[in-house]
């Protein structure tokens, strides 16, 4: 008790007059960011580990066996915010161009030909797409709409058709002569087929990952760019990430490191080949042909060089027709990037 009753005279007679002004201010009002939800525990100390101050923190006490742990799939998702602490960390910008998620679109379909049991999940990633475009106001998913084009014996219109019919989603199939009809920019050869699928379209990847991080960040997570992960371990009850600047610890950790995966997980034995995806833009001499709102998305069998190509419209306020081609490319070390340019299209095949 002695301890404590020298404590607040200390503070009365040393602290204080420190603190004077910042209280006075806080006498009129107060607006904490956060509220933090803890127990009683002496050794629970949240201004010393939040390194907060005055007026920084709401602090409710006594709660430690009354709030429920954790558990993101019985919570309703307006309240998983309540209880969670999220740390972010990106080793370069946000929406940087040495990763996966650039060059301007991302294509997405409902019709899926490589398993159509991703149909449930693609309707569920719509729906999440819609609902962060509500919160953030941005325009991030363009559901223009994708032809896909190929040969009767190749999958890529076989197997988007199984998995339309299967989960019901509208769809056109269509021989080679009315794909032209309808796009006659595209040269289709006798006998092939085409399938148009009205839920396909494309994501902007930069604007997503801005909208994603400035969302979580309005919402209280802490992102820091610039600052790699340089490793990790797992303890009995929490997990320690390890970065130049710090050591943090966490009750979970998730690695959404992309083509470096295979780096941050050697020790689980995590072997993975990655490959280079090229993508280009080319410069069509009528380009309003192309137009968003004229043109789809779309995708053609690749025949002898494997893969499909695909593309996208062109953008408004863009100039030029993104193309690419989507095949098991050439090893590559996502820290020694190769900037050097490639041939996309193969040679020309009209009939
Ligand atoms: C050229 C190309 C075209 C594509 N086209 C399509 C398409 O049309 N439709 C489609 O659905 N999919 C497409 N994909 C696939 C899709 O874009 C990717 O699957 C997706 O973007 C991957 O996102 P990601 O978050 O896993 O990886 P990334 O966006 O690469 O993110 C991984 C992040 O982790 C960071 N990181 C890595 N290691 C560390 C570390 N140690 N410390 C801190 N940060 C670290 C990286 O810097 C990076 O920002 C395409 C991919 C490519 C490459």
């Amino acid at each position: 008790m002695r301890k404590i009753a020298n404590g607040i005279k200390r503070f009365q007679q040393k602290v204080f007059p420190h603190y004077r002004q910042e209280f006075e201010g806080l006498a009129t009002s107060q607006s904490p960011e956060a509220l933090l939800i803890t127990c009683s525990d002496s050794r629970v100390v949240p201004e010393l580990f939040t390194q907060s101050g005055p007026g920084d923190l709401f602090v409710y006490r006594n709660a430690g066996n009354i709030v429920p742990a954790y558990r993101a799939e019985e919570q309703n998702p307006q309240l998983k915010e309540a209880f969670m602490v999220i740390l972010g960390l990106e080793q370069f910008e946000i929406a940087h161009a040495r990763g996966s998620s650039h060059g301007q679109s991302r294509m997405t379909r409902m019709a899926y030909y490589e398993q159509e049991q991703y149909v449930p999940l693609l309707r569920s990633a719509n729906e999440l797409w819609r609902r962060l475009e509500q919160e953030s106001g941005e325009s991030l998913l363009h559901q223009v709409g994708g032809v896909f084009i190929g040969s009767p014996a190749g999958t890529l219109v076989n197997d988007s058709r199984l998995s339309a019919e299967k989960h019901g989603l509208p769809h056109e199939i269509l021989s080679s002569a009315e794909v032209q009809k309808r796009w006659p920019m595209f040269v289709v050869p006798e006998g092939w087929q085409g399938m148009y699928d009205p839920g396909a379209g494309f994501l902007l990847p930069e604007k997503c990952i801005t909208t994603h991080v400035d969302l979580a960040r309005r919402k209280g997570a802490e992102i820091h760019e610039h600052e790699p992960v340089r490793g990790w371990r797992s303890e009995a009850s929490h997990v320690v990430v390890k970065t130049d600047l710090a050591e943090y610890y966490a009750e979970r950790l998730i690695f959404t490191a992309g083509a470096w995966t295979g780096k941050l997980l050697s020790d689980l034995g995590v072997r993975l080949q990655v490959t280079r995806q090229v993508l280009g833009w080319v410069s069509p001499p009528q380009p309003e042909r192309f137009a968003k709102g004229r043109f789809p998305v779309w995708a053609i069998d690749g025949l002898s060089t494997g893969g499909i190509y695909y593309g996208f419209p062109i953008l408004p306020g863009e100039s030029g027709l993104k193309l690419a081609h989507h095949h098991a490319g050439t090893p590559y070390d996502p820290d020694a990037p190769s900037r050097e340019a490639v041939r996309i299209l193969a040679p020309s095949r009209r009939p």
